[in-house]
């Protein structure tokens, strides 16, 4: 699959890929010089077998890790990452590669870029949601205290590659995380994938290796369509943003102790209940997605504890980082977004207090 940005690269997608990586990359990188970043979880499943596939094949490796999880995601790790990447002789000649979730990802990028003012990036995702979501986009970057990737670059890898065989060790739990943004993509923009999903949610429990692979495919085209229209997030790319209005909300009200794909998830729930209520809705689609999110195990109820005040609160300051305005993505019928702008905080209480 290519995504067709500024400098346009390719994701490859296949269940065993990684063996592969040594007579692959250097079709993009003319080095033999790699800084794997990984977490320590993946370490030890994914990252010290790859850097052996690699090293065998005569590329000099070295393996730089970090504690797993977003709390990881800070200026200061990039800074002892790139730190002992200098102490261990990585010159301008290195080239990093990614492998972990969303968190690596990110992270790895934003040391591509600035290292050394900017050294080729390869990207290898673990996580479904790195897979389906951060794999295409180019956005890198860190989170500060004050909130989450304040800090960041646009940053297109060399190459992506998308084995999904490593999903094997992924928690439901993670697994379900990126399927909400697999089901993202069905109600935006592609009724065949939302159906796929209806029909395939027994195979995606077993995590199906066909079924893995068409979800993932489709997810990084649908993605991928749409940021090399709007790479710098002015219009269309904004469409992604559904469910993730309410979404973010909800997971700055509890404080982000709650996985992103689970607050997505309820918040989907909301914007298609808000597009029927508003009429845009030209087919009922809100029962729909509930009934697949249900079934795949997502919430789709706001936890108790969070009121429909406090959610509006945290809409509210989301609106002032868009200059007073609040453009929302709602859905026509399952398949197509329609974006509607300043919704009425009455009807968004309405639908808000019903879940
Ligand atoms: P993550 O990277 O923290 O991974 C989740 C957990 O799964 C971690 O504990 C990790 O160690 C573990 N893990 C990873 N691969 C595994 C595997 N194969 N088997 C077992 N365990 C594995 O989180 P995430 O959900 O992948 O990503 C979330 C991050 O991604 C957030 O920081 C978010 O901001 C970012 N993100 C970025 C983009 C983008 O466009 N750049 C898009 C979406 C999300
Ligand atoms: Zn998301």
């Amino acid at each position: 699959l290519r995504v067709e940005t500024a400098e346009p690269y390719e994701i490859l997608i296949e269940g065993g890929l990684l063996t592969e990586l040594p007579e692959d990359l250097p079709r993009v990188i003319n080095t033999r010089k790699l800084a794997l970043i990984t977490d320590e979880t993946v370490k030890e499943l994914i990252t010290e077998d790859l850097a052996r596939i690699l090293e065998e094949a005569g590329f000099e490796t070295k393996v730089f890790s970090f504690p797993a999880g977003e709390a990881s995601k800070r200026m200061e790790t990039v800074v002892e990452l790139a730190r002992s990447m200098v102490r261990a002789g990585f010159d301008r000649k290195c080239v990093v590669l990614g492998v972990g979730g969303g968190v690596v990802g990110d992270m790895a990028g934003f040391l591509a870029s600035i290292y050394m003012r900017g050294v080729p990036y390869i990207q290898v995702p673990t996580t479904l949601l790195a897979q389906v979501d951060s794999s295409v986009g180019g956005k890198t970057g860190v989170d500060l205290p004050e909130g989450k990737n304040l800090l960041g670059t646009f940053y297109q890898p060399k190459r992506v590659y998308i084995d999904y065989g490593v999903l094997a060790s992924l928690p439901w739990e993670q697994f379900r995380n990126g399927l909400a943004e697999v089901v993202k993509y069905g109600c935006i923009w592609d009724r065949r994938l939302f159906e796929f999903l209806e029909n395939r949610s027994q195979l995606l429990f077993l995590y199906d290796p066909d079924t893995l692979e068409h979800i993932i495919c489709e997810s990084c085209r649908i993605k991928a369509e749409v940021v090399s229209q709007d790479e710098r997030e002015a219009g269309l790319r904004r469409v992604l943003n559904f469910g993730h209005t309410l979404g973010h909300a909800l997971e700055a009200a509890l404080d982000y102790e709650i996985l992103h794909g689970e607050a997505v998830s309820v918040g989907m729930v909301a914007a298609a209940r808000l597009s029927e209520a508003l009429g845009v809705a030209e087919e009922p689609v809100a029962e729909r997605i509930e009934a697949l999110l249900e079934r795949l195990g997502l919430p789709v109820r706001f936890p108790k504890e969070v009121s429909a005040e406090k959610l509006l609160r945290f809409l509210a300051s989301d609106k002032k980082v868009w200059h007073g305005r609040l453009t929302m993505v709602l859905l026509k019928r399952i398949g197509e977004f329609a974006f509607y702008e300043n919704p009425p905080v009455e009807k968004i209480m309405e639908v808000l207090e019903k879940l």
